[in-house]
């Protein structure tokens, strides 16, 4: 097999760590991109200004995989970056994910005997799903998870993903946690960084291989697909097959973009948890450690994606969804069993950096 060469379709976190794996173990690998640059959505560059941007949106690195984070050190070198994240709902400002400062605002002298109890259930320091805190004996307790709800949740979610929170899966609905205690912090990873001079050039070096060919501007479709040649395929599953059985939703981001002199964000990034429609912003010059003096604010409106208008960005975590793709999953493997499908949009999934390397990773050694 050390001979065959392998298709990789997508050149985003999992197409570009497979590639590099497959080549490293004696493959031949052509990589193909749709996109007129590598790095899927985690691209960044320099703007006509000359500052530094994360061109679709904010990408902050977290991980606590000791393989993720060996393979990403070999081909940058990492800066330590911390996020916070501020949430705001009118004229109110709290940490996220929420936390007694919140409780405190919310439940006023009553928060001290409702921190007592979330304690002694889950620990000091714990990070909960809400809907586990919104199942706890106390009635106190569980009204205080419905205030928390209301008020960081509801407006967030509809913006966010177009559906009521009860519909998303619960695997979404738990990845903003309340946190039992003071604590602050966005994620609590043992590797939390970005890389010094960009994703872009950390793909770069990822890619520079000699057994690695890799083209843009070329998007694959079904024809294109070889019928023996192993293939990993990191695109829209719908789009690849036709909509033969209806198109998937996803959500695009409208992204607005300021440049300014002034810092305005008390954190990297605040999120509005209210009723306006964008969903947050971000000061680019927290993350990549920018001049403060000439940054650039990046707003952010969820949108529907419509094809050939704009970028397809997230999966809709909702059940009947699922069931769609499971549909395309089962209809590829009839006419190309030789795929293999992988990474953010062809699982249908929403998955961090981390965990798309860690699946690329796992792939192309076991291939
Ligand atoms: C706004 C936003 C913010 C995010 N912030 C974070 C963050 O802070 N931290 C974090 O860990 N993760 C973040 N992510 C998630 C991160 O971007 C994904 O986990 C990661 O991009 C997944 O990599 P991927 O290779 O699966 O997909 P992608 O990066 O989407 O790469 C897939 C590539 O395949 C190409 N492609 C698709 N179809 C075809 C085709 N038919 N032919 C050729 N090429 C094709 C696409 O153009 C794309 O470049 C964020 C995502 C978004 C949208």
């Amino acid at each position: 097999m050390a001979n065959s060469t392998w298709l990789v379709v997508g050149s985003g976190f999992t197409g570009a760590s497979a590639a590099r794996v497959l080549a490293e173990r004696g493959f031949r690998v052509r990589v193909v991109e749709r996109r007129s640059h590598i790095a899927g959505n985690a691209f960044d560059e320099y703007t006509p200004a000359g500052v530094f941007l994360h061109r679709y949106g904010p990408h902050l690195f977290h991980t606590s995989s000791p393989r993720v984070i060996d393979f990403v050190t070999r081909f940058a070198v990492w800066r330590p970056y911390l996020h916070h994240v501020t949430g705001q709902s009118g004229d109110l400002r709290y940490p996220l994910p929420p936390n007694f400062l919140l409780l405190d605002h919310l439940l006023g002298e009553r928060s001290k005997s409702v921190q007592q109890l979330l304690i002694s259930s889950y620990g000091d320091g714990a990070r909960v799903p809400l809907h586990v805190v919104e199942s706890h004996e106390s009635d106190d307790v569980r009204s205080a998870a419905q205030a928390i709800r209301r008020i960081v949740f509801t407006p967030y979610t509809r913006k966010m993903w177009g559906e009521h929170a009860d519909n998303l899966l619960p695997s979404a609905q738990a990845r903003v946690p309340v946190v039992i205690g003071y604590q602050e912090g966005y994620f609590t990873d043992s590797f939390q960084a970005l890389p010094t001079d960009g994703y872009t050039a950390f793909f770069r070096r990822l890619l520079d291989h000699p057994r690695i060919a890799a083209e843009t501007d070329r998007e694959i479709s079904l024809s294109d697909l070889p019928k023996t040649q192993p293939v990993l395929f990191t695109g829209a599953l719908d789009q690849l097959l036709g909509f033969r059985n209806g198109a998937l939703p996803y959500r695009s981001i409208k992204f607005r973009l300021e440049a300014t002199r002034r810092r305005m964000t008390p954190s990297a990034t605040v999120n509005y948890n209210d009723d306006r429609p964008q969903t947050r912003i971000t000061d680019m010059a927290f993350t990549v450690a920018a001049d403060p003096s000439s940054t650039i604010w990046v707003e952010e409106t969820p949108e529907e994606f419509l094809c050939g208008k704009n970028e397809a960005l997230y999966p809709v975590p909702v059940a009947r969804w699922r069931e769609l793709h499971n549909a395309y999953m089962a209809l590829l493997k009839d006419v190309h069993p030789n795929v293999i499908v992988a990474g953010r949009m062809a699982r249908y999934q929403y998955v961090d950096m981390d965990q798309a390397c860690a699946s690329a990773l796992r792939i192309a050694t076991d291939a």
